[in-house]
């Protein structure tokens, strides 16, 4: 990403201290989302990357990867699937846990929304453990689909996400804007 275009993205995501509970610092990117050239010049940068990589499917992941990842399919031209937070789907899904720092959670996908012979480019708004973007690389290959990469538009560097991400996508590239 150039640097105007970087600074012009992180100039519009917010810090905001113990959010949602004291320790944390949120990372707000409505700001972002509010500026039109900005969130146009987002869009771009996400749609060239699905092409780049060939992708044949977008996945975002609930709720941010959606605002992120759907007008990005849409510019690269190709089919939106949500992953998401368990019982949200109602067809038939496979589902796969994954461990929080206190307790677990579980995300979901449609079966029928990706198969073999897709290619899968997954988009998040924030990489910080990288739990939900491993779980999400580990569930969509179970439906066949084979993972693209990965797209995050801020990697909280010092939680040392990245290297969970890379293990589990095996070579596939982990792109952070
Ligand atoms: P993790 O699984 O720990 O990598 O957390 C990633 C998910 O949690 C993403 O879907 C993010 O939207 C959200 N998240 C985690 N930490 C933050 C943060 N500091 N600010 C905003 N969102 C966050």
């Amino acid at each position: 990403v150039p640097a105007d275009v970087r600074s012009l993205l992180t100039g519009l995501i917010h810090d905001v201290p113990d959010y949602p509970k004291p320790g944390v610092m949120f990372k707000d990117i409505t700001p972002l989302l509010a500026d039109a050239k900005a969130f146009s010049v987002l869009t771009d940068v996400l749609a060239g990357l699905a092409q780049r990589h060939g992708a044949t499917k977008i996945v975002g992941l609930e709720a941010r990867g959606f605002i992120l990842g759907a007008p990005a399919a849409v510019r690269a031209g190709v089919g939106f699937v949500p992953v998401r937070k368990s019982g949200k789907l109602p067809g038939a899904t496979l589902s796969q846990g994954y461990d929080l720092e206190y307790g677990s959670a579980r995300i979901e996908v449609h079966s029928a929304g990706l198969a073999e012979g897709d290619r899968v480019l997954v988009i998040d708004d924030v990489l910080a453990t990288g739990g939900t973007a491993e779980a999400s690389v580990q569930l969509i290959r179970r439906t066949g689909a084979e993972v693209a990469g990965v797209a995050i538009l801020l990697e909280l560097g010092f939680l040392e996400g990245r290297e969970r991400v890379e293990r589990a996508l095996a070579g596939a590239p982990l792109d952070a804007l």
